[in-house]
């Protein structure tokens, strides 16, 4: 059974091309997903969405401020209104139909916002510097992950503590409605978040791609989503 996953792309770059990190090409493909990149700025969202078995809404830049109500932090880098448009209503759009969706850094922020959540818009000035979620200028570094017990995360990576890759600016402030916190870091930071509607949604704060093809907890959230998409496809 082919399960095309389609993989949310940056914006446009300086010039004009959409670009993506290889590593979450080659997770889906470890995990037996055929990736199908999205660029934003379709306007034919509902036809493609239909042919979808899955999704990954992957990391970038900040959401615009004026999404979730707030007027805007001077830390905020990166802001793309196409590819918010595009993600928010694919964000929106996975929740009511059910879709088998991994929602990774950005992706996690844009399901929150999407769903009535707002975010911290910059980590230290909430949580302080005890822990780093980025190392300068802008670099991944290493955290430990707690994971709830009775979560579907900790089914899926069947281990309650591990280290992951860090690599994010913001964080969830308010969660939205219908959606519940399953794994922090040791500041409290929120890490990953699952919702009670659509039980196919995985919601994470980390970089998984980029250790899934040495760590095999982080692999194993993309074998998750791909699982999920064959399970929605064969109707068990
Ligand atoms: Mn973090």
């Amino acid at each position: 059974m082919s399960l095309l996953i389609g993989v949310t792309t940056y914006g446009r770059n300086e010039d004009g091309k959409f670009e993506l990190p290889g590593e979450y090409i080659d997770a889906v493909r470890r995990a037996g997903g055929v990736p199908v990149l999205l660029p934003p700025g379709d306007t034919q969202h509902d036809a493609l969405f239909k042919q979808l078995d899955g999704l990954v809404l992957t990391g970038g830049g900040d959401i615009a401020p004026g999404e979730y109500g707030s007027p805007g932090h001077d830390t905020v880098y990166l802001v793309d209104p196409e590819r918010d448009a595009s993600e928010l209503y694919l964000a929106r759009k996975v929740v009511e139909s059910q879709l088998p969706t991994f929602a990774i850094c950005r992706g996690m922020q844009v399901i929150n916002v999407a769903h009535g959540g707002t975010l911290h818009e910059h980590i230290p000035t909430e949580f302080g510097d005890r822990i780093a979620h980025r190392a300068p200028p802008r670099r991944p570094t290493p955290h430990e992950i707690t994971v709830k017990p009775a979560s579907r995360l900790r089914d899926i990576t069947r281990e309650s503590t591990f280290v992951c890759q860090s690599w994010h600016h913001q964080a969830i402030d308010t969660l939205a409605p219908s959606f519940t916190v399953v794994a922090e870091a040791a500041d409290g930071v929120i890490e990953a978040v699952e919702s009670d509607l659509n039980p196919w949604l995985i919601c994470v704060q980390w970089h998984p791609e980029l250790t899934a093809a040495e760590d095999p907890i982080q692999q194993r959230l993309f074998d998750a989503v791909v699982a999920y998409a064959k399970e929605k496809k064969s109707g068990v």
